[in-house]
């Protein structure tokens, strides 16, 4: 594992220049808490199963070029990305390996498609026509649709699933569902979960039968895995858990936090009580109070929904956000912190001293989930990437 590995995402500040600017706000990237996560969650899953890094949305928000290579340095070499672009550019930065588009992409760009050797999902048996149809090969996996919803064939039509096996253009190497309630501990989610899974083992069933038994099979995702969903498939699907979160999922695996996000003190500013501070004044002093101003808002992807309600840490100690987070900056009460001083460092997510705020914390607080705080990430937070 060589520190001197030239890394190319613009995004991220070569490891070369581990320290950055951190001039204002920046994102910590730690690749060994990356590979620590992989090797556990490989651990994890049955010997026949390998992961399949979903690198989606920049690796959410963590830099898609540099998690790539520092996955494939592990042995990781199938990857998911949302995107033809994605898996585009991930090629143009010499990510081999398998690369898997899970959403749509315009039959019309088939011939990208087979330039840079990406393998598209097949999202249902008339898109499967449309694409066959580019007259360009095109190498590809089958989505079951096992009650989701959202993309896939129906596990309904088996046959017509065996059809497309046969088509010309398509050359068909795996197939797959996704689960949708394999994050929920209740017991309708769990027999949901089961459901689905006997669904797409009974489409695999059918299409044995006529002789289809080659296709490499993927069901779990993160929440799978976590909650150890009993499956045998070849791959699993892993995005949130290879970055060291899991929402609100129970789990017993090692993962670590890969992602700091940092921002400085900018300014402090006294306010006398019965003072306000900020937009709409919603934060009203109720003792004199010192205000310390940060540099990163809700542009940077600090959801706004944290206003009066979330934290962040200065010198190891938590100080409420105070008022309303502006596009650029946040508020944060640090009365009772001692000798905060401009260029001091928060942190919005990670740890400070003996504090820490994750990022399932975070997002929980924000009434959301770690996947959208994460891909929403700004591009002006800086990204350093360090093992
Ligand atoms: C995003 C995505 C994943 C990864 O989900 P995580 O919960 O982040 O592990 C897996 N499969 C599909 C189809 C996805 O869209």
């Amino acid at each position: 594992m060589s520190n001197k590995t030239a890394l190319t995402n613009p995004d991220v500040v070569s490891i070369n220049a581990p320290q950055g600017r951190r001039d204002r706000a920046w994102a910590e990237i730690n690749l060994t808490n990356l590979v620590h996560n992989a090797r556990v969650l490989k651990m994890a899953l049955p010997p026949a199963c390998d992961i399949m890094a979903v690198v989606k949305a920049n690796a959410y928000g963590h830099g898609d070029i540099t998690v790539s290579k520092t996955l494939a340095r592990e042995g990781i070499n199938v990857f998911a990305v949302a995107t033809l672009d994605e898996g585009v550019n991930l090629r143009k930065n010499g990510i081999r390996g398998e690369i898997l588009i899970l959403g749509y992409t315009d039959p019309k760009r088939a011939d990208e498609l087979s330039r840079y050797g990406l393998i598209q999902t097949i999202t249902d048996a008339q898109y499967a026509g449309e694409l066959n149809g580019s007259g360009r090969t095109v190498k590809a996996h089958i989505k079951v649709d096992t009650g989701m919803h959202r993309l896939g064939e129906s596990y309904e039509n088996t046959a017509m699933i065996a059809q497309i096996f046969g088509y010309a253009h398509l050359s068909i190497g795996g197939i797959y569902t996704h689960l949708c309630a394999a994050d929920g501990a209740g017991e309708g989610d769990r027999d949901f979960t089961a459901l689905q899974i006997q669904r797409f083992n009974n489409s695999l069933g059918g299409l044995k039968s006529k002789g289809i038994t080659s296709p490499k099979t993927h069901i779990l995702s993160s929440s799978g895995v976590l909650s150890r969903c009993d499956v045998k498939c070849d791959y699993a699907r892993i995005g949130l858990a290879l970055y060291g979160a899991s929402g609100t999922v129970r789990y017993d695996i090692d993962i670590k936090p890969v992602l700091s996000l940092k921002a400085r003190v900018s300014h402090l500013s006294r306010v006398a009580a019965g003072e306000s501070v900020g937009y709409n004044r919603a934060f009203t002093a109720k003792r004199d109070t010192l205000i310390a101003v940060i540099a990163i808002g809700y542009a940077d992807g600090i959801p706004r929904s944290l206003s009066g309600r979330g934290e962040v840490l200065i010198r190891g100690r938590r100080a409420p956000i105070a008022g309303l987070i502006c596009m650029d900056q946040l508020m944060a009460d640090v009365t009772d912190i001692a000798n905060v001083k401009s260029g001091d460092v928060a942190t919005l997510i990670g740890s400070d001293g003996g504090e820490c705020i994750t990022a399932d914390e975070m997002s929980l607080k924000a009434g959301t989930i770690p996947n959208e705080l994460f891909s929403r990430l700004g591009s002006r937070i800086e990204r350093i990437a360090a093992y």
